[in-house]
């Protein structure tokens, strides 16, 4: 039996529609950008394998030193324990963010992150004997599968069979000149009882690679501290160079109270979540009274293993070949994005740093579900190249390692897709 019949067996993959899915292409093996199957084809992982890749398919030294900590402590409960791993990485990453976070909460992927962040601002709030129970977040925004996160996310085909499950969320417009004065009343008016605002800074990955500016984001977050609003900034596809810089809050002045960030945290290795957050925060779980004690644990909270991928992971991304690379890629798709922005079949084109959009016009409504998507998925795959389109948005999102003639590769098919497609 080939390796698709057995999988079609056994397996139930997300995001399919279970009768009419195309089957799975079987991976049997990575190298930098590329990805092979069980026949040697080669696929560039334009896509970073769901935006988690950021040095390439089994990078040898992330590989040694995951190697390294198997033989030493695969996994302890992190319940009244810890081990070296887990310090050096929150020791590390707490020097790369900005000066107010001081606190890592270990879980294991980004909708944990998010779980974490949430409940901390729930029960900071209720630890203070003030309970606030409403949330704040950005229409069209994404933060996970899992309950809570899927209640700040917003309301779409996803969500639809659960609607009536979701705790009350408010929904605002991303910030921009013209609205930013009534965003600003909107909160004033509802602070008191707002647990906090979440938010993806500057791209919505999963709305359809939505961009927006720094600038506003910044005065709306000013706002909120000024007004007692905790702010919680969801790295989880922004974090480790995606926008540019390290993380997308390094754009803005304001510093969130919280942040997520899980995906390129390990390099895309293994799962790992982590939430950071303020000794502001900290301080309000500290006491003699358990009732106090944020009560969230997963059994493979802070993985010895993953901890030692992600340590590796950020030996690799503070190398200046990193920066150059980033850099690089940036400056090429600049140029890309340049030669192909009044395409007629485009509606628009945007770019934040690594990440290159193109909203394709389409007779029917924006929609994840609209044939496009799968026109381009299939041309794509074919030419040897993985570009997920979200609807009919394409993006171009590679590992930091990715060549340039792999990268003139995908844009040269981009160009013969945008005539024959
Ligand atoms: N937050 C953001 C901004 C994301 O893009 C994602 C995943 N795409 C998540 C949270 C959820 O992460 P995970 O898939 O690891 O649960």
């Amino acid at each position: 039996m080939s390796l698709i019949e057995r999988d079609l067996q056994v397996i139930w993959h997300p995001y399919t529609q279970m009768q009419t899915a195309r089957p799975p292409v079987p991976i049997v093996r990575g190298e930098g950008a590329l990805l092979f199957d069980e026949d040697g084809k080669a696929y560039i992982d334009a896509v970073s394998s769901w935006w988690v890749n950021i040095h390439g398919h089994a990078h040898p030294y992330i590989a040694r030193k995951v190697a390294e900590q198997l033989q030493q402590l695969e996994h302890v409960i992190f319940a009244g324990f810890t081990h070296p791993a887990a310090i050096e990485l929150a020791e590390r990453l707490l020097a790369l963010l900005p000066g107010n976070q001081a606190k890592v909460f270990y879980s294991d992927n980004g909708s944990t992150a998010v779980e974490v962040a949430l409940k901390m601002c729930l029960q900071y709030w209720s630890n203070a004997g003030q309970p606030r129970t409403k949330m704040l977040a950005l229409n069209n925004a994404y933060h996970g599968d899992t309950f809570g996160a899927m209640a700040v996310s917003g309301r779409s085909a996803f969500t639809a069979p659960f609607n009536a499950m979701l705790f009350e969320v408010e929904f605002i417009d991303l910030p921009d000149a013209d609205n930013i004065s009534s965003l600003k009343s909107q909160i004033t008016n509802l602070k008191h009882d707002l647990a906090c605002f979440i938010y993806e800074p500057l791209v919505q990955g999963s709305g359809g690679m939505l961009m927006y500016k720094a600038q506003y984001l910044d005065e709306l977050l000013q706002h909120c501290r000024a007004e007692q609003v905790f702010t919680i900034a969801d790295e989880v596809f922004t974090g480790f160079g995606r926008t540019g810089k390290r993380f997308a809050t390094d754009w803005m002045s304001a510093q969130p109270d919280i942040m997520c960030f899980s995906k390129g945290l390990t390099g895309g290795t293994m799962a790992l979540g982590v939430t950071t957050c303020t000794q502001h925060i900290y301080d309000a779980f500290l006491s003699d009274d358990r009732h106090k004690t944020l009560f969230h644990g997963h059994s493979f909270t802070a993985n010895p293993v993953a901890c030692a991928a992600a340590l590796a992971s950020m030996d690799l991304f503070l190398e200046p070949d990193t920066t150059q690379n980033i850099e690089r890629i940036i400056r090429q798709h600049d140029q890309f994005r340049l030669k192909i922005q009044h395409h007629p079949k485009l509606k628009a084109v945007r770019q934040t740093g690594t990440i290159l959009a193109m909203e394709w016009k389409t007779d029917s409504q924006t929609s994840y579900f609209s044939n496009l998507r799968d026109k381009l998925y299939e041309y794509f795959l074919a030419e040897g190249i993985i570009l997920r389109p979200l609807g009919n948005v394409l993006y171009i999102l590679p590992p930091y390692c990715i060549t340039d003639a792999q990268l003139h590769y995908i844009y040269s098919k981009i160009e013969q897709a945008l005539e024959i497609l």
